[in-house]
């Protein structure tokens, strides 16, 4: 290869994609951010625009992309349950169709390609915890299944191609991630939790709180992104990545309510259909392929992330 490495990085208005973004031309590459802006901002990349080594497209990744790189990094795909369940056919058709379309270019112009599949492959998960190896209890016909079966297809998708075609492919699972650049409305906890508590609002609790779930700094995550991408060869995955500490949702709350001294009460809502009652990432085999695991404790990553939404609130509320 010749000159800097070229990088796709699909989603890439995003929340994780921004900061991948970010790191990628800070590691010297030339990076191609293609997103629809359906749950992504320009916001998040504003401060990348000067660089002339970063190429920002409108594009939908239900249609196909021709682009010469080296690297794709396929994100784009609403996250959080309130956007993937608002248009949940478009959601099944971003994550099949985005896969065949980004599989697609990678075998034509010989790419590395990576794949942001989710810890919701292993659904309302009977063994705890998650290990790559346990195939998952996903309700494929309820509200959550545009996303969990839509990101289990393009796991097949990824896996066939690479068995068909031998196509280099990297796939990672990734657990809960938070951190500033997060949707204020996308409704997931951390965001909402956060935003509650500062202005003051009651912090809303599905169910009774005891549920499970596992947090992730985003800096954590994008450096296991690039060491599963840099990695040998034989290191496809699935790859766990996220942060084995593991908190209840109340838990969550206190803390929050805490560090941001709120007056804000907990309130208890209704728990959402087929939300997952547990959920903890074994990281073995990223610890062992990739010498990766989280450094930043969830007591850190929040102060980084309320000091974020301190300071964006006012801009959003003016
Ligand atoms: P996000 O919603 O902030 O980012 C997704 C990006 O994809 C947005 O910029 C959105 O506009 C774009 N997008 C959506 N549909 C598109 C389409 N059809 N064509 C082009 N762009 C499209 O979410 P995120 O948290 O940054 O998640 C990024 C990826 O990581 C997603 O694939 C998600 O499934 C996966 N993931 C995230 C988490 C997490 O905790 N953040 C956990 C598991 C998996
Ligand atoms: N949750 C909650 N209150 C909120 C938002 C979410 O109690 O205001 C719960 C939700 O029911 C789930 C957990 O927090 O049990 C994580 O939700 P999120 O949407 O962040 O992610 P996911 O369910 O996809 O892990």
């Amino acid at each position: 290869m010749y000159g800097r490495k070229r990088v796709l990085v699909t989603g890439g208005a995003g929340f994780l994609g921004s900061f991948l973004c970010e790191r990628l031309l800070n590691d010297g590459c030339q990076v191609i951010c293609a997103d629809n802006y359906f749950t992504g901002s320009r916001d998040n990349i504003l401060h990348l625009l000067d660089n002339p080594y970063f190429e920002v497209m409108r594009h939908d990744v239900t249609f196909p992309l021709y682009v010469e790189v080296d690297e794709i990094y396929n994100l784009a795909c609403p996250a959080s349950p309130i956007h993937y369940q608002f248009d949940p056919v478009q959601t099944v058709k971003t994550s099949v169709h985005g896969a065949i379309n980004v599989l697609g270019l990678a075998k034509r112009v010989k790419a590395k390609v990576f794949q942001a599949s989710t810890s919701e492959v292993y659904g309302d998960p009977a063994v705890h915890p998650q290990t790559e190896g346990y195939w998952g209890n996903v309700n494929p016909i309820g509200p959550r299944a545009c996303y969990d079966e839509g990101k289990r297809c393009a796991e097949t998708l990824f896996f066939d191609y690479h068995r068909q075609y031998k196509l280099n492919i990297r796939v990672a699972r990734i657990f809960n991630t938070y951190g500033p650049r997060m949707h204020p409305q996308d409704g997931r906890v951390v965001s909402n939790f956060i935003v509650q508590a500062l202005r003051g609002e009651p912090v809303t609790l599905y169910g009774d709180g005891s549920q499970t779930r596992s947090f992730c700094y985003v800096e954590d995550l994008i450096e296991g992104f690039v060491r599963l991408m840099a990695a040998p060869d034989d290191v496809i995955g699935p790859v766990n990545l996220g942060n084995p500490g593991e908190f209840t949702i109340r838990q969550l709350a206190e803390l929050v309510i805490e560090m941001t001294g709120s007056k804000s009460e907990m309130v208890f809502k209704p728990l959402p259909q087929d939300d997952p009652t547990q959920r903890r990432p074994d990281i073995s085999r990223a610890k062992a392929q990739l010498g990766w695991e989280p450094t930043i404790p969830l007591k850190q990553g929040l102060e980084r992330t309320i000091a974020y939404f301190e300071r964006k609130l006012p801009e959003w509320s003016a």
